[in-house]
C-alpha cells in the first residue's frame, strides 16, 4: 500500500523569496509545491512601484512581479496551492503541513512568510482598520484624496508613506517619537520641501477618536506630556515590520525581534528547512535579497537531499 505523497520541497509563502524558491528547484527537477494563503507576491505585491529590482529600467508594479515570478515558477512544474498553513512538525521525516486544505508531506521546507506591518497596540486600532487606520499608504492612500491623513513612524517606510501621501492628500501630519528621522538622507530634503506635510516631532499617538470612522487622533508630546487632538480622515501606522513566525515557534530557532536565525546559507537550526526573504534574520530585507535566498535555499536543499535519500 503506498502512503501519502510526499514532496522534494515544500515551499511556504509565494512572495518573491518562496517563488524562486519554486522556480529553481522545479528547475532542479524537485517536486515542488508553494502553499500560498491568498494570492502571490506577499508584501511586494502591495508595493505600487518598484524602482530598484534590476531589469525593469521603468519600474514595475510589485503585482505584476509577483504574477511574472508565480508564473515562472509553474512553466518549470511547480505547483501553487491555496491553503492557509495552520502547524507543522518540521523535525518529523517526513516533514508535517497541517493547512486548510489538507495535510502535506516533505523531505524539505522553505519557509517564506515574510513580515507584516506592527501594529502600534492602541485602543480600537483593528476595528478601524479599512474605517481609517490603515498599514500601506501605496495600498490605500487613494482613499483619502484631498483629506488630511496622519502617518506614524521615522523609517524609511513612514517618509515613503508621507511623501506619496502628500501628493494625493490635502495635509500630512507626521508623528514621530523622536527629534530625527531614521530614514536614509534621499528622503529629508523632499519631505522637508513638501508644503502640505507638517512634523511633529517627539510625539506618540495615544488615542484614536472615532465614530463609525475615524474622526482624529490624540498625539503627546513625550517631553512634555501635553496631548493634543488632531482632527484627521486617516492614520498610516508604518513604524515596522514583525516577522511572520508564530507557525514555528518552538521549533525553529528566532532571534529577539522574532525573525528565524539563518544566515545567508538560508538553513536553519533544522536539517532541510532554510528561511528566505524578510522572514529571515538579514542586514537588508528587499525584493532583491529575498530572491538571492531562493536561489541560495535550493542549492543547500540539494545538497541536503542527496545526503538524505
Ligand atoms: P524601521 O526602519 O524599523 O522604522 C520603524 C520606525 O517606526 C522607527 O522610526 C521607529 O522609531 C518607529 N516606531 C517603532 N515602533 C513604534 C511605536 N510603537 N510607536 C511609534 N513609533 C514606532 O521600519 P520601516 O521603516 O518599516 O523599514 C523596514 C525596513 O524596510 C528597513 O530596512 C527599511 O530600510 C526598508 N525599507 C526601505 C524603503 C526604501 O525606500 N528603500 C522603503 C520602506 C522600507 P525609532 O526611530 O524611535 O526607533
Amino acid at each position: 500500500m503506498s502512503g501519502p505523497h510526499v514532496y522534494d520541497m515544500v515551499v511556504v509563502g509565494g512572495g518573491p523569496g518562496g517563488y524562486t524558491a519554486a522556480l529553481y528547484a522545479a528547475r532542479s527537477g524537485l517536486d515542488t509545491v508553494v502553499l500560498e494563503k491568498l494570492s502571490a507576491g506577499g508584501q511586494m505585491a502591495l508595493t505600487e512601484e518598484i524602482d530598484n529590482y534590476p531589469g525593469f529600467e521603468e519600474g514595475v508594479d510589485g503585482f505584476t512581479l509577483a504574477e511574472k515570478m508565480q508564473r515562472q515558477a509553474e512553466r518549470f512544474g511547480a505547483r501553487t496551492e491555496y491553503a492557509q498553513v495552520e502547524r507543522v512538525d518540521l523535525s518529523a521525516a517526513p516533514k508535517i503541513l497541517e493547512t486548510s486544505e489538507g495535510t502535506f508531506y516533505a523531505k524539505t521546507v522553505v519557509l517564506a512568510t515574510g513580515a507584516n506591518p506592527r501594529e502600534l497596540g492602541i485602543a480600537d486600532e483593528n476595528a478601524l482598520v479599512g474605517r481609517g487606520v490603515a498599514y500601506c499608504a501605496a495600498c490605500d492612500g487613494m482613499r483619502y484624496r484631498g483629506r488630511t491623513v496622519v502617518v506614524v513612524g521615522g523609517g524609511n517606510s513612514a517618509a515613503a508613506d508621507a511623501l506619496l501621501l502628500s501628493r494625493i492628500a490635502k495635509q500630512v501630519i507626521l508623528v514621530h517619537r523622536r527629534d530625527t528621522l531614521r530614514a536614509t538622507k534621499v528622503y529629508h530634503e523632499p519631505l522637508m520641501r513638501a508644503e502640505n506635510l507638517e512634523f511633529r516631532w517627539n510625539s506618540t499617538v495615544t488615542e484614536l477618536l472615532h465614530g463609525d470612522k475615524l474622526t482624529g487622533v490624540k498625539v503627546k508630546n513625550v517631553q512634555t506630556g501635553e496631548e493634543t487632538e488632531v482632527p484627521c480622515d486617516g492614520i498610516f501606522i508604518s513604524v515596522g515590520r514583525k516577522p511572520a513566525t508564530e507557525l514555528v515557534q518552538g521549533q525553529l530557532e528566532l532571534d529577539e525581534s522574532g525573525y528565524v536565525v539563518a544566515d545567508e546559507t538560508t538553513k536553519t537550526n533544522l536539517p532541510g528547512v532554510y528561511a528566505v526573504g524578510d522572514v529571515r534574520t538579514k542586514p537588508l530585507r528587499q525584493v532583491v535579497t529575498a530572491v538571492a535566498d531562493g536561489a541560495t535555499a535550493i542549492h543547500m536543499a540539494e545538497e541536503y537531499l542527496v545526503g538524505n535519500s
